[in-house]
């Protein structure tokens, strides 16, 4: 049985150890067993520690049978006393993110009544399930309490209670436990049975940030983030925000007031351009003369709705169809083709294969992309015929 430091004091970042086995195991790597070790083997959704022991990489840490393997990428000799470090920054981290959780758990618990039923650790911070839906108001209220909560820096213990303790004591759990119980209590705040080692004072803990919620099989998700995570995150923050109020030349409270007007004004010209667009269409087709076959046009920046108007608008100067193209050569063409006499619908496929394009629609209007050279659309186009309605 290994002895877990991290049990007696969850701030080991380095300690000396006997090496009681080194088994190789596939792909060079070594499980090693040591008498005694802070790295704690992953449990209660915190993943396990690495580091490393003497020279050796330590990659993976796990359970088998009351020991603790140590997956280590090169060997130690057995006998040994050896020399091991945690990755101290990555296991502070997750301690902070950790103890964070207990601290909005416990506060979601004894103010609305829901319970903790998903909590994962991952990358992009903590999510957390409740059982039931708690508003992003009442959230706030909670993000508050938590982190007055730190600034109080109560104290965080862990207790082993025997069978008769666990009895008499009123703790959270997300499932049922057999044999010994640990429980991690944040005075005041939160008793919740946990295998993870924790920060000793909520202070450690340092921020605590909800970055948001949404609802989920009637309760709600979070995803929160805490200590030096969430410090890192709140600078990002102030460096996005102090890039925007300069370049809105405006104070932090009136940056989402310039978004709006800046988006307002986009939309009203945007409007205009499409307006003057049309204009220039109309005038251009006026200019040009009947044809007996199909009638081309390139048209430069046009969406969709454009292509659909200049199309319409070209009505009566083809006897063919009307092919109204917008893009370039090497990201492809945006196409609309509208014709009266011949089938579009069953065109299309004749079509998209010589243009390698795709899209269809009605045997009026079909609508979509070519992927291939202007110079070979207006070939194709030049001598297509199609099947008349
Ligand atoms: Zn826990």
């Amino acid at each position: 049985m290994t002895k877990r430091l991290y049990y007696e004091d969850s701030h080991i970042k380095e300690f000396k150890a006997l090496v009681i086995s080194c088994k190789c195991v596939n792909d060079d790597k070594y499980e090693v067993i040591l008498d005694k070790t802070a790295f704690f083997p992953g449990g209660g959704g915190q993943a396990p520690d690495t580091g490393t022991i003497d020279s050796a990489r330590v990659l993976k840490v796990f359970e088998r049978e009351n020991f603790i393997i140590h997956l280590l990428d090169s060997p130690v000799e057995e006998g040994k006393l050896v020399k091991c470090y945690l990755d101290w920054d990555q296991r502070f981290r997750r301690m902070q993110a950790h103890s964070g959780e207990h601290v909005i758990s416990g506060i979601v618990h004894s103010l609305f009544g829901a319970e903790n039923v998903g909590f994962h650790m991952g990358e992009d911070g903590v999510i957390v399930d409740f059982d039931k839906y708690v508003s992003p108001e009442d959230l706030r209220r909670v993000e508050i309490n938590a982190n007055c909560i730190v600034m109080e820096d109560r104290c965080v213990c862990s207790l082993f209670p025997s069978i008769e303790e666990l009895s008499s004591i009123s703790y959270r759990s997300k499932r049922e436990i057999s044999g010994q119980v640990r429980l991690i209590e944040i005075e005041g705040c939160d008793v919740c049975a946990c295998c993870a080692p924790h920060v000793k004072r909520t202070g450690e803990i340092g921020i605590i940030r909800i970055l948001e919620s949404i609802r989920r099989k009637g309760g709600v998700r979070l995803r929160m983030i805490a200590g030096i995570d969430a410090l890192e995150d709140t600078l990002a923050r102030g460096d996005v925000t102090r890039e925007l109020s300069a370049f809105f030349s405006s104070k932090i409270d009136g940056i989402i007031g310039a978004v709006k007007k800046l988006s307002e004004e986009r939309e009203r010209l945007s409007y205009e351009i499409g307006g003057l667009r049309r204009e220039l269409v109309s005038m251009k087709l006026a200019g040009i003369n009947k044809t007996d076959g199909n009638l081309v046009l390139f048209e430069p920046d046009f969406q969709m709705d454009d292509l659909r108007y200049a199309a319409n608008e070209a009505e009566g100067l083809y006897k063919g169809m009307c092919v109204v193209l917008s893009g370039d050569d090497i990201s492809g063409y945006r196409y609309v083709i509208v014709s009266n006499v011949i089938d579009l619908r069953t065109a299309a496929g004749d079509i998209n294969s010589a243009l390698n394009g795709r899209g269809g629609g009605k045997s009026e209007m079909i609508t979509g992309s070519f992927k291939a050279p202007r110079e070979k659309i207006e070939r194709f186009f030049l001598n297509y015929k199609g099947v008349a309605i």
